[in-house]
């Protein structure tokens, strides 16, 4: 029998209502996430990428249910996820982690390192003693790098590097199957960032984790991830494995966005192409490809119909109507 996908997200939608006016009547709808689906495997990670605004942090959120989603479904090791309520819902959720792009803005300023991280392990109280609690804590500061002489310190005494070492200590203390990680080396300086980013490799082989890695950097992305979904204004442009989608970007956006990334030695170079103008609002998007009024490939039928995420090749998937699959299907 096979096994399920550790995650699975299907047709997953997040719409807020705009209201106007002295007696908030409705004034439209704005699709954050619209119908995103995809599914990761246990031990692997998958990058989301996209401009800010494109909805890859709501979707974060809304599959944790931090937001609660408008439609569509999540499941969790098979289960429904989106379904659960209470105590179920309570237990799946340690099995998801939230990491931070500003972890000092999640990090209580009024607590030492040592309750911050031990908060997760006393809302369960998976210890019987204090000596317990002490040595998980102590543990997991070890895993992450953290000398365990700042067990007694507050946030504000530590660099970005190390708070966000906090904030992963934190998420893996309880450990999870699942970590979403919501542009968390953005902040940091580059040699920094390549630190975080190894630790996050390092605790993904020793603990079988899985991450979903949200970031608007193509080169971190590609660094760490195994898949890359590209968003653009709430949907799903382009998914596929790793090298499929830096070899072969088939999406004009997506080949848009790979043209800007600087080149390694022996990497090919391919010739920049600049887009124009700024991402649509999202509460009043383009009709059709939601990237048509930027898009240098524009056709009439791109302003008409929405392209659908179509299969172009194992494990490549497009919206996009130049792609055989959509030009076929047309
Ligand atoms: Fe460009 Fe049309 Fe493809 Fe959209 S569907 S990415 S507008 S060519």
């Amino acid at each position: 029998m096979s096994q399920a996908p550790l995650l699975q997200v299907e047709h997953l939608k997040k719409y807020y209502s705009m209201k106007t006016g002295l007696f908030s009547r409705a004034a439209g709808v704005v699709k954050a996430v619209d119908d995103i689906s995809f599914q990761l495997e246990s031990g692997q990670t998958i990058g989301i990428v996209g401009e800010s605004g494109c909805g890859k942090s709501t979707m974060g959120k809304t599959i944790l249910r931090l937001i609660e989603p408008t439609a569509g479904k999540v499941l969790l090791d098979g289960e429904d996820f989106t379904a659960l309520q209470g105590d179920a819902l309570k237990r799946a959720r340690r099995k998801m982690k939230l990491i931070f792009q500003d972890p000092y803005a999640s990090l209580n300023p009024r607590m030492t390192v040592r309750d911050i991280i031990g908060e997760n392990i006393d809302i369960d109280r998976t210890y019987s003693t204090r000596q317990e609690r002490e040595d998980r804590i102590a543990e997991v500061m070890e895993q992450t790098g953290l000398n365990l002489d700042y067990m007694d310190r507050y946030p504000h005494e530590f660099s970005g590097g190390q708070r966000q070492r906090i904030g992963i200590a934190r998420a893996i203390v309880l450990p999870p199957r699942l970590i979403i990680c919501d542009e968390p080396v953005s902040a940091l300086d580059v040699s920094i960032q390549a630190k975080i980013i190894n630790l996050l490799k390092a605790l993904q082989r020793d603990m079988g984790l899985s991450y979903i890695f949200i970031s608007h950097d193509l080169s971190v992305v590609k660094h760490i991830s195994d898949r890359v979904g590209v968003m653009y204004l709430g949907h799903m442009m382009e998914l596929a494995d790793k090298r499929s989608l830096y070899a072969n970007p088939m999406n004009p956006y997506t080949q848009a966005l790979i043209s800007a990334v600087p080149k390694l030695p022996g990497e090919t170079v391919r010739e920049k192409i600049a887009l124009s103008g700024d991402v649509p609002s999202p509460a009043n998007p383009p009709s059709g490809c939601c990237f048509h009024t930027r898009c240098p490939h524009a056709m009439p039928i791109c302003a008409q119909e929405q392209p659908e995420l179509k299969q172009v090749g194992e494990d490549h998937f497009c919206a996009c109507h130049l792609c055989k699959a959509c030009a076929a299907a047309s």
